[in-house]
């Protein structure tokens, strides 16, 4: 099965039209870059994927099964979203707190919390942070206090919208790594990016986005084919 499928998929904010009979689908382990020009309909899609938004027309299928309004929040589970500004995830006065909000309202008992809080700092580069304040981070840590809070969901997939935006190369270095590794343990990883070089060097699936369709899916070779 693949790890999503969307097909025909429309939507609409009030008049304007976002998504425009998007298709595509995306195989278990992949490294995607999910590229193209703003305004292309990425951020409605990843709203989509993330089930806080159902598509007008068309269908989103996450390994196999349908979402709708009645069983997105179950599948959500299976696919963790980290927000291109960290400030819109981040909301608890310390990172441990913060980590832990997601496993804890799984109903997960403490010890398994804390399990995973420590897991996911360590996985993030973050190990220690716990009682830090994550407000007095900077940028590229608050960067990974979210992604570490998707983590401790234990997702199947995870989506970035723009993780590279704003850091600076030494972070960038890290963040690429981190994904590797994400990867290796057996992730499916989307990245929403406008870095070429990027994605050249890191995805092994291109997917092109333009006015709401799809205009061109492949392996990164593509980036480099002329119009
Ligand atoms: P991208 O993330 O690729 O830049 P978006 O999904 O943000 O694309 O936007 C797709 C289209 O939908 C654009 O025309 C954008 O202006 C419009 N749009 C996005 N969000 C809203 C919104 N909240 N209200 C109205 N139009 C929106
Ligand atoms: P991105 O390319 O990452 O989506 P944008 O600058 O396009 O960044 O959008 C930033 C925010 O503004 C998003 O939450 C998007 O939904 C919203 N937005 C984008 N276009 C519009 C619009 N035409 N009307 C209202 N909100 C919009």
């Amino acid at each position: 099965k693949p790890a999503i499928e969307v097909r025909e998929a429309t939507f609409h904010y009030g008049s304007r039209q976002a998504l425009n009979g998007l298709s595509f689908s995306i195989r278990q382990g992949a490294k995607v870059a999910l590229m193209g020009p703003n305004g292309a309909g990425k951020s409605t899609l990843i709203a989509l994927l993330n089930g806080l938004e159902q598509p007008s027309s068309g269908e989103v299928t996450i390994f196999g099964e349908p979402m709708s309004s009645s069983n997105a929040q179950l599948l959500r589970r299976r696919i963790g979203v980290v927000y291109q500004d960290p400030d819109d995830q981040i909301f608890s006065p310390t990172v441990g707190e913060d980590v832990a909000f997601g496993p804890r309202n799984l109903g997960l008992d403490e010890t398994s919390v804390q399990q995973r809080v420590a897991e996911a700092l360590h996985a993030v580069g973050l190990e220690g942070f716990d009682s830090r304040s994550p407000f007095e981070l900077s940028y590229g840590q608050k960067r990974r206090v979210a992604i570490a809070g998707v983590l401790a969901m234990k997702p199947d997939v995870i989506v970035l919208d723009e993780p590279m935006a704003f850091l600076d190369p030494k972070s960038r270095d890290q963040l690429q790594q981190l994904l590797e590794a994400m990867h290796s343990d057996g992730l499916t990883v989307i990245v929403a990016t406008h870095d070429v070089d990027f994605a050249a060097e890191w995805a092994t699936d291109v997917l092109m986005m333009k006015e709401g369709k799809l205009l061109a899916s492949g392996s990164p070779e593509l980036l480099f084919e002329p119009e």
